[in-house]
């Protein structure tokens, strides 16, 4: 499915999607959070960019750790440990793999999903990224399933991502910043649940 050249390639294409939503993604936060959620994925995944060339033929598990540690360091807020936890979740699957093949992608996408719930805790239904994350790998799991190529079966991922950050709009916060506002955080869509979807639109878009 993918070689160590084209893991860059898309977090590449994920660090740009990041920055030309940044300000999207921060308006979202601002009903229902502190107004940051894009400005901190957008500092992140500068940092990785920066990180990038010194990446070049190293295994992707080496890749995707890096990203999770720079996440870790340099995002902040709840999303910073979160997402880099994914990362590094996703990179300790890969450990040593220069060829991923779509079983490994959804076993990558299982243990970023994970390591999201080892941190944060969250299950579904509890209005944050896991409502995203948990209906896009049910969906691409049935896709590789069913024989289905890598850019259909993430497209049908993406496709259920989007649901989740619809269905994110109907439900209370009761987990993270968002928490705070209790019912007012009803008609709002998750930000970070709306970023994973743009993560995950980056990784499409390869194929
Ligand atoms: P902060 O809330 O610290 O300002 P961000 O604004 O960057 O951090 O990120 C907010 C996003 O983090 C939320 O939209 C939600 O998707 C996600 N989030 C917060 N807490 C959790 C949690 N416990 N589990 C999963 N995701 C969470
Ligand atoms: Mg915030």
């Amino acid at each position: 499915m993918t070689d160590n050249t084209k893991v860059i390639e898309i977090i590449k294409a994920m660090a740009g999607i990041i920055h030309e939503n940044a300000q999207f993604l921060t308006d979202l936060d601002a009903p229902i959070g502190d107004n940051d959620h894009g400005i901190n994925m957008d500092r992140g995944f500068r940092k990785v960019l920066e990180d990038l060339p010194g990446l070049e033929g190293k295994d992707i598990g080496a890749i995707l750790k890096k990203v999770g540690m720079d996440l870790v360091s340099t995002v902040g807020g709840s999303s910073g440990p979160l997402y880099g936890t994914a990362f590094m979740k996703a990179g300790a699957v890969a450990a040593g793999k220069n060829e991923i093949d779509a079983n490994d992608f959804i076993a990558i996408m299982d243990a970023a999903l994970g390591g999201v719930q080892l941190r944060g805790k969250a299950e579904k239904g509890e209005k944050t990224m896991v409502d995203a994350m948990i209906p896009a790998i049910e969906a691409m799991k049935k896709g590789v399933e069913e024989g289905k190529a890598p850019g259909e079966f993430l497209k049908d991922g993406v496709a259920a991502a989007k649901e989740g950050v619809e269905y994110t709009k109907t439900i209370i916060a009761t987990k993270g910043r968002a928490s705070y506002v209790g019912e007012r955080s009803i008609g709002h869509q998750d930000p970070g649940a709306t970023s994973f979807t743009f993560v995950l639109e980056a990784i499409a878009a390869a194929y």
